[in-house]
């Protein structure tokens, strides 16, 4: 009789056991699931972007190899008024006056225009330690608060959601320059935290209106 209760209490206890086990195999599975549908969408459609690739020299553009590229860092130029064009032209002049090294994978202008001005497969002088492993955007802006003009946000969401699909970043690989160092860059972003995280999920949103499926088994 004992080894019956024994036995009885044993069955109870292993289908508990084995109850628990497959409960949370199967929530893990649907965890797994739901970060898989969030981060398998791509943006695979490449924006328009003018390459206007800056002269190699030691200021701007020094040819070192970007080996891997971790993230991606957004900068304001902190030269209201100026254009996508005019900040080109200032990262290319620095060959010449040789005033500081300074440069930046994208410009995005006040219209919405980008121009590419550095191969993803280099660095560029925009983000002090992080140059080593990350590429950069660079926004124009009208005034000194730094806002961005509508254009010019709807063009880095766009710039941004597409990078994210072409290097494999989640949105928690896009960050400030004040991320790196504490510099007030991109001011706007570093004054209204909120705008940044609105920022974010805008990117994410684009990316799912916009992103399509990876085939099953591809990477
Ligand atoms: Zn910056």
């Amino acid at each position: 009789m004992l080894r019956r209760i024994g036995l009885f209490v044993a069955a109870v206890a292993l289908i508990l056991v084995l109850g628990t086990v497959t409960a949370k195999l199967i929530k893990a599975r649907e965890q797994k699931q739901a970060l898989a549908e969030n981060f398998s969408r791509k943006v695979t459609e490449m924006p328009e972007f003018d390459v206007q690739l800056l002269t190699p020299n030691p200021y701007s553009r020094p040819q070192t190899a970007l080996k891997e590229v971790k993230g991606l860092v957004i900068h304001y130029t902190a030269n209201p008024g100026t254009t996508a064009q005019q900040n080109h032209d200032y990262f290319e002049g620095l060959k010449d006056s040789k005033l500081t090294k300074a440069s930046s994978h994208f410009i995005i202008g006040i219209d919405g225009e980008i121009i590419q001005c550095i191969p993803s497969s280099e660095i560029a002088y925009a983000s002090n330690e992080r140059n080593e492993d990350t590429l950069s955007i660079e926004c124009c802006h009208m005034d000194e608060t730094g806002e961005f003009t509508e254009a010019t946000y709807n063009s880095l969401v766009e710039l941004t959601a597409w990078l994210c699909g072409k290097f494999d970043f989640t949105t928690e690989d896009v960050i400030r320059h004040y991320d790196v160092t504490g510099k007030d860059c991109p001011r706007y972003f570093v004054q209204h935290e909120d705008a940044w995280e609105q920022f974010l999920l805008d990117v994410q949103e684009y990316i799912k209106t916009h992103g399509t499926e990876e085939p099953e088994g591809l990477s």
